[in-house]
């Protein structure tokens, strides 16, 4: 049995800035960095808004360095994937397979993912296709776009397109938006937005790059084939929190909850603000020592720098936290 100060379970930016943190702290801390190391920049090619990367930087480099930089002050990286937890005690344990690791604290940065079509358009990932307009909308000057979705990530998405691109056409399977009425509103009176009501993109096609989809009308079956330049697919988001069901608290999409998140929340206050800033843990989670960061607890920004920035939230309150409890 292994026992560090700390376990990271993810390696995506948030996980890997706190890693960063942790380790130069000079406490021992074990990455569990899972099947997709890096987490979802792999995916992505340029990335333009990170800080500090005046000529933009690929996705899978970022995120090289990161982990480099994690490694310089100590931290350990293992890419496997924690399979199950026991957070209950003081000392927690996170299971590999069969072998136990134990630490004083665990920061839970397993990220989120997006919920696809499911007709095989992931292999356009960075090429014709994207999950965050945020991201890459600036990648489509002058083109021609399509957005699938109709609730308010979709509108937002469409927003942030017809800042670049000539046409933005958005799919929807209903004949109404189920976004806010003032997302609906700022969306159907761009000029440059058309929508196809009742349809489902059912094909995708192009090589290398996607370049034609194939959309079905549900309610007459009529098939019609588009070229394009990008597909946004906005259609949500999935919190990687299956192996903490039941274990820390989650809110109503799954997503988990921090001393931060539930003092946000529109329901209930858990917490004062002079508790939480001055004396308590902001990133910690329902269980004490456990504390998350990153796309796994932030349903609104998804962004690597909000998930780099949470990590290092994260690891100043696991800092604070054991030391507070020797
Ligand atoms: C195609 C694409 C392009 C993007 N482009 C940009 C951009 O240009 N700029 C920007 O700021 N943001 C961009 N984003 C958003 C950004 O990638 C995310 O906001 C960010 O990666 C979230 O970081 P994270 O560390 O919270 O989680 P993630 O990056 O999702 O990483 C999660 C990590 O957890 C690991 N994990 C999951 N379960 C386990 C387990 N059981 N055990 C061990 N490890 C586990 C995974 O292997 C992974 O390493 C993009 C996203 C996508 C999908």
């Amino acid at each position: 049995m292994t026992k560090y100060d700390v376990i990271v379970i993810g390696g995506g930016p948030s996980g890997y800035t706190s890693a960063i943190y942790l380790s130069r702290d000079t406490l021992s801390v074990l990455v569990l960095a899972g099947a997709q190391p890096g987490g979802q920049l792999i995916f992505t090619s340029e990335v333009e808004n990170f800080p500090g990367f005046s000529k933009g930087i690929m996705g899978p480099d970022l995120m090289t360095e990161m982990e480099t930089q994690a490694k310089r002050f100590g931290a350990e990286v293992m890419y496997s994937e924690a399979t199950k937890v026991d957070l209950t005690g003081e000392i927690k344990k996170v299971w590999v397979g069969e072998t136990v690791y134990e630490a004083r604290a665990v920061v839970v940065s397993t990220g989120a993912s997006s919920k696809m079509i499911g007709i095989g358009e992931e292999k356009y990932i960075g090429r014709g296709v994207s999950t965050c307009a945020v991201c890459d909308a600036a990648f489509f000057k002058n083109k021609k776009t399509f957005v699938v979705g109709g609730g308010d990530s979709a509108m937002e998405d469409t927003l942030a397109l017809v800042k670049f691109a000539d046409e933005v056409t958005v799919v929807h399977r209903r004949g109404e938006f189920r976004a806010s009425k003032i997302m609906q509103e700022r969306v159907l009176s761009n000029p440059k937005v058309k929508v196809l009501w009742n349809s489902e993109v059912i094909e995708v096609a192009g090589e290398p790059k996607l370049s034609s989809i194939k959309v079905k009308d549900v309610k007459t079956g009529k098939i019609t084939e588009h070229n394009l330049d990008g597909l946004f697919v906005a259609i949500g988001h999935v919190p990687t929190t299956k192996l903490f069901e039941g274990k820390l608290e989650l809110n109503e999409s799954g997503y988990l909850r921090t001393t931060m998140t539930a003092l946000m929340s529109d329901t209930k206050w858990r917490v004062s603000e002079k508790d939480m800033w001055l004396d308590g843990y902001p990133t910690m989670t329902s269980i004490e020592g456990v504390f998350g960061c990153g796309d796994v607890v932030d349903y609104r920004y998804r962004q690597a720098i909000t998930a780099a920035g949470m990590g290092c939230q994260a690891a100043l309150d696991t800092e604070k936290y054991l030391e507070n409890h020797k």
